[in-house]
């Protein structure tokens, strides 16, 4: 998965531009600068790259998702429709802005249902986001359909997809805005960083502006300081060093999804000998960005002993639904509304619960991601990696 498995000179050389202006700020300090904007010229690359018209760089992909949301008009009392298995950051967002998160069951694809998705659009719905969880594709187009029928806006949080496609299109770019995330696990990484892509030329000015205290970024005589602003904001900004790294990273992508590709189809060989396995749908195979393979076994106690097996032989698998991050049942501090704040915002306002979150609410969910195992798939696979998870996978099939 990861862009640090790929850190190299490309790095280092973008970084070394922007330490010989001196200028760590994206804008402004013109006469300094000697023309490095290396975060926007990242933003370029980046909507050139997954064929969207704007791209705007922001400080995270929670924030990505924020500053989405802003710029769509969702606010306090909305509700946003997400899955119930995705990060946390996702729901942290609808939450930031003072929306409801309301939650969906997932398929097969291991993202949004849309058959749950039209059972959980209220009156108070504002917006949708589907997210594509472990580098592959949520039923978009027919998630679109729905929030097209319903005249909803769609977002994609595309943090775990970057270099993913469907029929040929980038992962982000079908609904109206795109987010992705560039931490430090991300399969291409600046360090921190985010960015929002959309074609939409209006929301594209409203996030730029949100995301800068406001600010028009109009040019005019008396510089920064005499922009002009239509709305309040926040400081979501990319400093220029992640910007340099975003671009030595961009232009590694297709390449470590290559080796993703690769390796995969190696790991998937092995599992498919273990009797009774299934796969995870990926909608179009030759557009999986491959960071991950989740397979399914029969049953909850046959995920249970094959991982074991699995454990045992140095080759453990990931079971999302012991995972705490990543799925409903396990967010034991939105189920118990747990925040900071004294008088209970953002899960009570006025002394009234807004929401109330049941553990139970998703079986279906639940039974799918008890009984499915994943293997993270790296950029590099080495001859003893290989072997290890070949042994200890010939030792599963046994079972
Ligand atoms: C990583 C991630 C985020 C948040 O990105 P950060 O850059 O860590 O803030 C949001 N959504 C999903 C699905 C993620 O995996």
């Amino acid at each position: 998965m990861p862009g640090f498995e790929v850190f190299g000179e490309e790095e280092k050389q973008q970084v070394m531009d922007v330490f010989d202006t001196g200028v760590l700020f994206r804008y402004e300090f013109g006469a300094q600068r000697n023309d490095v904007y290396k975060v926007r010229e990242f933003e370029q690359a980046f909507a050139a790259y997954t064929g969207a018209d704007h791209a705007q760089a922001v400080s995270s992909g929670t924030a990505a998702v924020k500053v989405a949301l802003a710029a769509l008009g969702v606010g306090a009392g909305d509700e946003v429709i997400t899955q119930s298995f995705t990060f946390v950051a996702t729901w942290e967002a609808i939450l930031d802005v003072g929306a409801i998160p309301v939650f969906t069951e997932i398929d097969t694809t291991l993202n949004m249902d849309p058959s749950d998705l039209e059972k959980k659009i209220t009156d108070k719905t504002k917006a949708i986001i589907a997210v594509h969880m472990l580098g592959a594709p949520a039923r978009i187009e027919q998630i679109k359909a729905i929030a097209d029928a319903h005249n909803l806006p769609l977002i994609e949080d595309t943090a775990q997809s970057a270099g993913c496609r469907l029929n040929g299109k980038h992962m982000g770019t079908f609904g109206d805005i795109g987010t992705f995330s560039f931490d430090s696990v991300k399969t291409m990484t600046t360090g921190e960083g985010g960015m929002c892509i959309t074609n939409n030329e209006a929301l594209w000015r409203a996030m730029s502006e949100y995301h800068d205290h406001g600010h028009d970024h109009a040019v005019n005589p008396g510089g920064r300081g005499g922009e002009g602003r239509s709305f309040i904001g926040f400081n979501y900004r990319m400093m220029e060093l992640q910007g340099a790294i975003g671009l030595a990273q961009l232009a590694k992508l297709d390449n470590m999804v290559e080796s993703q590709r690769k390796n995969k189809a190696v790991i998937r060989e092995a599992v498919a000998t273990i009797p009774g396995v299934t796969f995870r749908d990926i909608l179009d195979p030759s557009g999986d960005s491959a960071t991950f393979l989740a397979f399914m076994l029969p049953s909850k106690e046959k995920a249970a002993a094959v991982n074991s097996v699995l454990r045992e032989n140095g080759a453990g698998a990931i079971n999302w639904s012991e995972n705490s991050w990543h799925f409903y049942p396990q967010w034991e501090h939105l189920l118990g509304g747990k925040t900071p704040a004294q008088n209970g915002w953002p899960f009570s306002a006025h002394g009234k619960r807004r929401y109330i979150y049941d553990p139970d609410a998703f079986p279906i969910s639940a039974a799918l991601m008890e009984r499915t195992l994943c293997y993270q798939v790296p950029v590099k696979l080495s001859d003893e990696n290989r072997n290890t998870m070949a042994e200890a996978l010939h030792k599963a099939a046994q079972l």
